[in-house]
């Protein structure tokens, strides 16, 4: 039984976001907050490479921002408490997949183990002579997460994805068995995602679930020719697992509809 864990990182590991982090050590963080404000507000409109990547560069590049720095503020990025146990999780491969920076999400997966192959993140270059940051050269938005994780699901008997939101997320989402989303949305919940109130509830799902299908066949192949050859009490626990899941989700909803 192969399950894979799909993960944004903007403020789904981490507690703001990435670039965000970096303007504040910049002291630029005013000026970031109105290029970041256009990027979530339009994402569907704005294309990514053009707005938001060449805008930070430009910002960042003004403030003399420089590859060691790159390094050295990465280790101060704040995540969540539950982000270091989520990436350290047995028995599932974990994917980041991020519109990041590489300095960021490359410094993330080397901390935790995660092979370089499973993560998908923005791509940025510094001068070599001067050490400062000179362009994004390949932007990662929606649709690139998406390909992503179309192109790796199939090997994977059962796939979860976790984002934050749904312009960003949604897209990458639709390709996993098991959609999470973390933050409840502005206006309403939407329907396709089960919410959940922290990164715990993916950590006792996949724990759950590991649990529930140890028994299994643990050959590679479809999910539900294994489903089928589990007893009374695996199905039992998967069910449960599923329906506390969508439970939650169900409660954060009516609570949001009370408002
Ligand atoms: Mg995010």
């Amino acid at each position: 039984m192969k399950i894979a864990l799909f993960l944004d990182v903007d403020k789904t590991l981490t507690r703001e976001f990435i670039q965000q982090e970096y303007a504040v050590k910049l002291a630029c963080e005013k000026e970031y907050k109105k290029i970041e404000d256009a990027f979530q507000q339009n994402a569907a409109q704005l294309d990514y490479s053009s707005t938001f990547g060449e805008k930070i560069v430009e910002l960042f590049k003004q403030n003399k921002f420089r590859r060691d720095q790159a390094r050295s503020f990465a280790t101060e990025v704040r995540v969540y408490d539950w982000t270091p146990q989520l990436l350290r999780l047995p028995g599932v491969d974990v994917y980041l997949v991020s519109s990041g920076p590489n300095y960021y999400v490359e410094y993330l997966a080397e901390k935790y183990n995660i092979p370089h192959d499973r993560i998908c993140c923005s791509i940025y270059e510094f001068d070599d002579q001067t050490a400062v940051i000179q362009k994004c050269t390949f932007p990662v938005d929606k649709f690139e997460k998406a390909k992503f994780v179309a192109k790796r699901k199939d090997k994977y008997d059962l796939t979860i994805g976790v984002g934050d939101s749904p312009e960003h997320d949604g897209l990458f989402l639709n390709h996993c068995t098991i959609q999470l989303m973390t933050r409840p949305s502005p206006d309403k919940p939407i329907r396709d995602y089960i919410y959940i109130p922290d990164l715990n509830s993916v950590i006792r799902l996949v724990e759950g679930l590991s649990q529930s299908l140890v028994s299994v066949d643990v050959e590679q192949g479809p999910l539900w020719p294994k489903l089928r050859t589990l007893t009374f009490a695996g199905w039992g626990i998967v069910v449960g697992t599923l329906l506390a899941f969508l439970t939650i989700g169900l409660a954060i909803g009516e609570e949001l509809g009370k408002r």
